[in-house]
């Protein structure tokens, strides 16, 4: 398929949803049926990196001491405590992937999405859509974590009870839009659909 053109809005997409949904696929399903149309924002943490994440490209790796600094310095958009680890999204990546022309994307969880949904008015604000990606159960969420095999037992734990959490925020309406993740290739048209809109 070709790539069609970017949604005229250019309005960021914020994909969230809880640990294990399939955010990751899809986005690089994303990226990979429309090159030179996204940009990821690429946020920092101050988890350990999984095999195969690069410093830069996944995150920005640092230190607790360097993000509690970096919060200080008002550095970020937002960010959030997510399963004992700090996260968030820098003014500087949103300005570096605006500055690429393309249709800017952030992966964040929750609270990040209720920081950015209450700045959306403000100078420093960011307006941008919001799309939240369902499991079709926790059961089958579960099963996808465990599956992934990159976290231990305690943080497979953590993660779900943030789950839980994740859907609930979820059911009061505040995203644009809710996907279900039971199939994959459904659950991705539907995403495109969101992204694009008519444009498609
Ligand atoms: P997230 O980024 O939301 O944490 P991932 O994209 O890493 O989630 O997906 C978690 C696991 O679930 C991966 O092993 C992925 O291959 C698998 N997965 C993603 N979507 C589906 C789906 N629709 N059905 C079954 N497994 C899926
Ligand atoms: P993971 O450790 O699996 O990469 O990410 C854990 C959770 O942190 C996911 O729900 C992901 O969306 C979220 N996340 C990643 N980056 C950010 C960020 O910059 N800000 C916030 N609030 N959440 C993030």
């Amino acid at each position: 398929m070709t790539s069609p053109s970017p949604s005229p809005s250019h309005q960021p997409i914020v994909i969230s949803g809880p640990s294990g949904v399939g955010k990751g696929t899809l986005i690089q399903k994303l990226f990979t049926t429309h090159p030179n149309t996204f940009a990821l924002t690429v946020s920092h943490t101050t988890r350990e990196p999984r095999p195969g994440e690069a410093e830069g490209v996944a995150y920005h790796f640092v230190s607790h001491d360097t993000f509690l600094s970096l919060i200080s310095q008002n550095a970020f958009v937002e960010h959030a405590l997510f399963s004992g680890n700090h996260y968030g999204t820098s003014k500087q990546t949103i300005m570096d992937q605006v500055a690429k022309g393309l249709i800017v994307v952030l992966d964040i969880e929750m609270h990040g999405v209720r920081q950015m949904r209450e700045n959306s008015g403000s100078s420093s604000g960011v307006d941008a859509r919001y799309v939240f990606i369902r499991p079709p159960s926790i059961e089958a969420l579960e099963a996808r974590l465990r599956g992934r095999g990159t976290e231990r037992e305690e943080d497979i734990r953590k993660r779900l009870a943030q789950a839980r959490r994740e859907l609930e925020y979820a059911e009061q309406g505040v995203h644009d839009r809710v996907i279900v993740n039971d199939d994959l290739d459904r659950a991705y048209k539907e995403l495109e659909e969101f992204v694009f809109g008519s444009t498609l």
